[in-house]
């Protein structure tokens, strides 16, 4: 099986074909998803929806086209398999029959997976119209993929973990989610914003381009800690005090290295901390990590080390499906289809708000149902 994913929620303009049939499972799997992305990058501020949707709009034509020349590629390569076994074996009078009749190619995917929210709209819009059209060129089913239960399920299949807890940490949106009955509850999440973008709010407020995270993160190494607040609250967590309180730790003159770890210290030990009570609430004793702020090595080697104490495993994907990427649309696309989760044209609007815990399940054994 064969299948093209489309992911355009905010920046990053991705298409993707995943072949479970080169799919060696765990994180070999890697191998059999194939990614082509084009970032958008604002001249300055931060996302503009209107812009990121003009990029979208640009760019998705031109990467779909690259992933669907891949996915021919693979089709013509098992043609080419085919032809040789049955050139060793001889044509039966059925093959041949059924190769004159077929006088039309056929779609080089089975089926195509689109982000359907939440994300950015003007930018989802776009996306889901791009996969409508598609899927009715190829004649293929249409799958509509919550971004951020593909962030938690690509995790889930790279490890190989069964069911996990899992800390997404991405631009727009942090929380812990786990399965229960039918769904992926919400554990814990943010009280305001994402943490992605929190951390861009600072970098933005010392001048610095979009995105932050990688810079807070490369100048953290030079610094010390300067007292920064840390809120968590049960399950919950809020950055924006201590978002305002690194802004105006810089205008006092603080040097920003110090600053830049200080956030790092405090927000990523907030987020493990709250991770630990979702392990041991849940009593699970594996933790995924997803989303593009889980690409920092300071935030894993805090997750890591807390696993250990408490003799629990750790899985981060690989970088390319940590940020926004149509590899982790495609994978879950996959599952969803072969559940038979896919949806009609007049069913498919996109939700900028669409929360993880309103998908149904319906990938999974019936038995952990
Ligand atoms: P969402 O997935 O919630 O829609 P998003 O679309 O903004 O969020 P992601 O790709 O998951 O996208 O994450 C992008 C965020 O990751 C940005 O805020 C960026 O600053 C942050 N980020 C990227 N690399 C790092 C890093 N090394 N350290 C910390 N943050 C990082």
């Amino acid at each position: 099986m064969r299948i093209l994913g489309i992911e355009g929620t905010a920046w990053a303009a991705s298409a993707a074909v995943y072949d479970s049939d080169a799919d060696a499972g765990g994180a070999n799997s890697s191998d059999a998803v194939f990614i082509e992305s084009d970032a958008y990058e604002p001249e300055s501020g931060g996302i503009h929806p209107r812009e990121a949707a003009e990029h979208m709009h640009e760019a998705i034509p031109r990467v779909v086209e690259t992933a669907l020349e891949h996915a021919r590629d693979l089709e013509e390569s098992a043609a080419d398999r085919d032809t040789n076994a049955q050139a060793a074996s001889g044509p039966t009078t059925d093959d041949l029959a059924e190769h004159r009749s077929s006088g039309q190619q056929a779609a080089p995917v089975d089926a195509v997976a689109f982000s359907r929210g939440p994300g950015l709209g003007p930018c989802l819009r776009i996306v889901g119209t791009a996969a409508r059209a598609l899927s009715q060129a190829l004649e293929v089913p249409l799958v509509g993929v919550n971004h951020m239960v593909a962030h938690l399920e690509i995790g889930r299949h790279t490890s190989g973990f069964d069911s996990p807890v899992c800390l997404n940490a991405s631009g727009a949106n942090a929380h812990l989610l786990a399965y229960r009955n039918g769904r992926y509850r919400v554990l814990g999440e943010t009280m305001d914003t994402g943490v992605g973008n929190a951390i861009d709010k600072f970098t933005r407020h010392v001048g610095w381009s979009h995105p932050g995270g990688p810079k807070v993160e490369a100048a953290a190494e030079d610094g010390e800690y300067v007292d920064l607040p840390y809120v968590v609250k049960g399950m919950d967590f809020s950055f924006s005090g201590i978002m305002s309180a690194a802004k105006q730790r810089s205008d006092d003159g603080v040097a920003v290295e110090d600053i830049c770890y200080s956030l790092q210290e405090n927000i990523f030990a907030m987020l493990t901390e709250v991770a630990e009570r979702a392990l041991s609430l849940t009593g699970s004793d594996e933790l995924v990590l997803g989303g593009g702020v889980g690409q920092n090595e300071r935030l894993r080697e805090m997750l890591a080390e807390m696993c250990d104490q408490r003799g629990a495993e750790f899985h981060a994907p690989d970088p390319r499906f940590l940020r926004d990427n149509a590899g982790m649309i495609a994978v879950l696309g996959a599952k969803m289809y072969e559940a038979g989760d896919t949806l009609e044209i007049e069913d498919s609007h996109v939700d900028p708000d669409f929360r993880p815990d309103q998908v149904p399940v319906t990938w999974r054994g019936r038995s952990e149902r």
